[in-house]
């Protein structure tokens, strides 16, 4: 479904990613783990189509994201795939970024009606099924504001639900969580995933959660995928030096 081959991406001097090959299969769960730098938001930022490789190439389908032009720049491949790859994309991130002057309805409804052009009608009524199903039919009518920072983030992943993503990516959505908070968010994320049907790709630091959710885990260390397995392989029997005494940390 997603293919990254040999993909490098550098901010100026600095070499953020040095040589990604990833495969993302339909439905297949993904956990990526790694220090502070190691170039995972970066990662997804580039699922997101919203950084170019500096060299490398990301599939969609059979089709390569970027080209590069003769001036050594990368552009879109093809821009009705690009954008149709975007639509594809569901996402939710530490800060949840929700519209504060909008109730948690409206909140939702908005991308469905002005991007997708759906009735309002329908837009709301698949809203208000999305809302529920994150445990929030009963704040419809609320503001972000009058909310905690975990019933915001179910606002969230609603909001990207009802976008009927093929590919949903979380990132570090539960770092900036207070503890009492994480467990109702992480629950939320397990039932979408139990669900089945989409892609899900996890920045995450709750390694419990990656043993239970994920199908494959990467450790991205210093630029590169370091380790990939099965949750168990990865975090529970690894041999790496540098991955253990990071889980070490977690546990
Ligand atoms: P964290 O866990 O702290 O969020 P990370 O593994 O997600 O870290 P990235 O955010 O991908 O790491 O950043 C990797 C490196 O790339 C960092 O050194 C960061 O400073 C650098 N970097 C990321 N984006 C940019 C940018 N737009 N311009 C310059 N440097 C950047």
């Amino acid at each position: 479904m997603v293919t990254f081959k040999d993909v490098h991406k550098s901010f100026g001097d600095v070499d953020v990613l040095k040589g990604i090959d990833l495969e993302i299969k339909p439905a297949e769960k993904v956990a990526v783990i790694g220090p502070s730098g190691s170039g995972k938001t970066t990662i997804i930022r580039m699922l997101m189509t919203l950084e170019q490789p500096t060299s490398g190439d990301i599939f969609v389908g059979d089709q390569n994201l970027w080209k590069m032009e003769k001036n050594g720049e990368f552009v879109a491949a093809n821009e009705k795939h690009l954008r149709e790859v975007r639509g594809d994309i569901g996402m939710v991130f530490q800060h949840f970024n929700l519209f504060p002057h909008m109730t948690i309805l409206e909140n939702c409804m908005t991308a469905p009606i002005h991007v997708k052009k759906e009735a309002k009608k329908v837009a709301r009524q698949r809203s208000i099924e999305m809302l529920e199903k994150v445990g929030l039919g009963d704040k419809l009518d609320n503001y972000p504001s009058q909310l905690s920072g975990g019933q915001k983030q179910r606002v969230a992943m609603a909001r990207a639900l009802v976008m009927r993503p093929k590919v949903m990516l979380f990132d570090e959505v539960t770092s900036a969580l207070d503890p009492e908070l994480v467990g109702e968010v992480l629950e939320v994320i397990r039932d979408i995933a139990k669900e089945g049907e989409m892609a899900m790709i996890l920045v995450t630091h709750e390694m419990d959660f990656a043993l239970d959710v994920a199908d494959k885990v990467l450790f991205l260390d210093e630029g590169v995928i370091a380790e990939q397995g099965s949750a168990s392989e990865v975090i529970e029997h690894s041999k790496n030096d540098r991955l253990q005494s990071f889980l070490h940390r977690f546990r």
